[in-house]
């Protein structure tokens, strides 16, 4: 292994653009000062340091340091996070790990003795990382934190996660490149191969998993499932519990339901008419037509949620939810309507008119990157948008670029066990094997449908 490697958490900006838009629960304010006998025990097992732009310490962190509100205080309240975990020594036999075994505290413990806070501009973690470690600092223990990882859009819970996550790196896991999901394509490797390796993101998931069987707090139960299983889904390229690759299915008549390439799950049958469904951090958002909008949490409680994924849906009037197409909530949150493309971005609303487009639904990006603002007309061509909607004043229609169409047949499509699924113009369920002769899915014969996306999914993601 060469000495200057560095193994790092890439955060990911869809994930941290994604937080406050879905109304993530964002850390307490740090007012209060730390408890001395809580930051005691915190410093008698690590030395802190803050590093300047230029990696030179400028700072050792001490008891006298109990007020601080800023990184050292994210970092120390994430280790007391893991500390004041109930101690949970029932974990089913299925689900022990050596992170569950040792306990978060001592696994990070046994790991890490030193923390260095760097800054944003540190080079690392302007890349986007959350925290590193470097290989030739093994032997010392070292980790630098960088501020997103305990940024004010990052919980304790999350923070505590990224620790472990980076402390398993310490012992020589690295990661590998995503063959699946939301993680293909991006410019660093960002799964693992299996949860039962427990590297790192195993060790991350494997903490999750040990919050959500051991807490008694509802809340953060909930926030720990759901991160259990959108790791699963994402984050390992042989996914564990039977997860398979396939499409979410949308009807006309509100099931939804997931397929495999063989068999068919009904996931749910909704009470309420849906106006448009998105797919955002890997959790299905279904917005009806009465604004209230409902989150595919992967439990079968489908939980409307609150907060301003919902405020901004509702700004619209009700013959504007009458008209929705689609609605996508990526970097910029979109809503298509019959003549009108409108994107909210911090804090402003953008326009532009569609006259010669008619649309069917957003075009979304097959890879990670920045998200595409495209729509999808029902001649099969694909109008890209400029990227920032503050630019949609500036621009004609005539001038949009248009996006080569991989699957011009089908509105919407899926690609599972070498063959992809689609929605044909007529609303029925449709497959290929070479993308070009299309026939229908029997199971789904009869009925009609309006969208579908790839998805990742088993019965035992719910039965967690
Ligand atoms: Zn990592």
């Amino acid at each position: 292994m060469s000495n200057n490697h560095s193994a790092r958490l890439l955060i990911g900006a869809a994930l941290v653009a994604g937080a406050s838009l879905l109304g993530n629960p964002a850390r307490a304010a740090r007012r209060s000062c730390i408890e001395s006998q809580a930051l005691d025990k915190v410093l008698t097992n690590f030395m802190f340091v803050q590093n300047d732009d230029e990696q030179t310490p400028i700072k050792r962190y001490s008891a006298k340091d109990a007020c601080d509100t800023r990184d050292f205080r994210g970092v120390v309240d994430a280790i007391l996070f893991m500390k004041n975990l109930p101690a949970f020594k029932s974990i089913p036999e299925k689900f022990k790990t050596v992170l569950s075994e040792q306990g978060p505290t001592r696994f990070l413990k046994t790991r890490i003795e030193n923390i260095v806070l760097e800054t944003e501009n540190n080079q690392v973690c302007a890349g986007g990382a959350g925290a590193y470690v470097n290989q030739s600092e093994h032997d010392t223990k070292i980790m630098h934190v960088c501020p997103v990882l305990v940024s004010d859009r990052s919980t304790p819970l999350m923070a505590a996660a990224g620790l472990l996550h980076e402390a398993r790196h310490i012992d020589g896991f690295e990661h590998v490149d995503c063959d699946h999901g939301e993680f293909l394509g991006t410019a660093y490797p960002a799964c693992d191969t299996t949860f039962e390796e427990q590297g790192s993101y195993g060790i991350g998931t494997a903490f999750h998993l040990y919050v959500y069987l051991g807490t008694k707090n509802e809340a953060l139960r909930d926030e720990a499932r759901a991160n259990v299983a959108i790791e699963l889904v994402r984050r390992f390229n042989k996914a564990p519990l039977g997860i398979k690759q396939g499409a979410l299915i949308q009807s006309n008549d509100n099931k939804i339901s997931f397929y495999d390439g063989t068999k068919v799950s009904l996931l749910v049958e909704l009470r309420l008419d849906v106006a448009a469904s998105t797919v955002k951090r890997g959790f299905p958002y279904f917005f009806f037509k009465n604004g209230q909008v409902a989150k595919y949490d992967f439990t079968s409680d489908w939980p409307m949620v609150e907060g301003p994924l919902v405020d901004t849906y509702n700004k619209l009037s009700e013959d504007e939810i009458a008209d929705v197409r689609d609605i996508t909530v990526g970097s910029v949150y979109c809503i298509l309507l019959s003549k009108r493309v409108t994107c909210y971005e911090k804090g402003g609303m953008f326009g532009f008119r569609l006259y010669q487009v008619n649309p069917v639904n957003f075009y979304l990006r097959p890879e990670w990157g920045p998200d595409w603002i495209a729509v999808r007309g029902s001649d099969g061509k694909i109008s890209r948008l400029p990227d920032d909607p503050s630019e949609f004043a500036n621009t004609s229609e005539a001038d949009l670029e248009t996006i080569e169409n991989p699957y011009p047949a089908v509105s919407s499509f899926a690609k599972l066990a070498g063959k992809v699924v689609g929605v044909s113009p007529k609303g029925n369920i449709v497959e290929s094997t070479d993308g070009t002769n299309w026939s229908q899915v029997k199971p789904y014969t009869g009925f009609k449908f309006k969208k579908l996306y790839p998805f990742y999914w088993s019965k035992k993601l719910e039965d967690l």
